[in-house]
């Protein structure tokens, strides 16, 4: 950030008065711009022992499979954001959603969120940001070619849950070794 998105002057980086971090502040208007985690949410859609994968239109990570996911919004629940995502990436609608994945990805600000969720049929298709829309049989899945390692542990934790049919929610934190890069 280099000027103030309040009153147009430029910023600062300076640690605020009664504060510890570093932040970017305006002493001409004396806002402090505070920047916090970005929520990304998105769902596991299951179709009998099929899963739902969408191969991004874009960057980054171009021409991979993910989970259908993307950035919350403001004024939207997770869940809400979860079914948008789904919707605007496979144009798919998916029902009784079980929140399964919470994953920090500390080292990019931001946090994963994951839900379990049933396809309510078989319409779906490629939305704007993705290339193509396919189920997949475990057997199936593109495991060298997906897009995220969020994507990776979601599903290899669903693919091992799904031996008891006990499927907890879990909470863990991405290692950067397995590296998102910063955008
Ligand atoms: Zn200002």
């Amino acid at each position: 950030m280099k000027f103030c998105s309040h009153c147009g002057n430029p910023v600062i980086q300076r640690i605020p008065e009664g504060d510890s971090r570093v932040r970017f502040v305006c002493d001409h208007c004396q806002t402090i711009h505070y920047q916090n985690p970005n929520i990304v949410a998105g769902c596991l859609p299951v179709w009998g022992t099929k899963v739902l994968l969408c191969r991004r239109a874009i960057e980054p990570r171009l021409g991979f499979w993910t989970l259908p996911a993307g950035f919350m919004e403001n004024g939207e629940t997770v869940e809400q954001a979860a079914r948008r995502e789904t919707d605007e990436e496979a144009c798919a609608t998916v029902n009784n959603l079980s929140l399964y994945m919470m994953i920090d990805v500390p080292h990019i600000s931001q946090v994963h969120v994951f839900y379990r969720a049933e396809l309510a049929n078989l319409q779906f298709a490629a939305g704007i940001e993705s290339l193509e829309v396919q189920l997949f049989e475990e057997a199936d899945i593109p495991w060298s070619e997906l897009a995220f390692p969020t994507v990776s542990r979601t599903l290899e934790c669903y693919y091992a849950d799904r031996i008891t049919q006990l499927y907890p929610v879990r909470s863990e934190a991405l290692p950067p070794s397995r590296g998102i890069k910063k955008t």
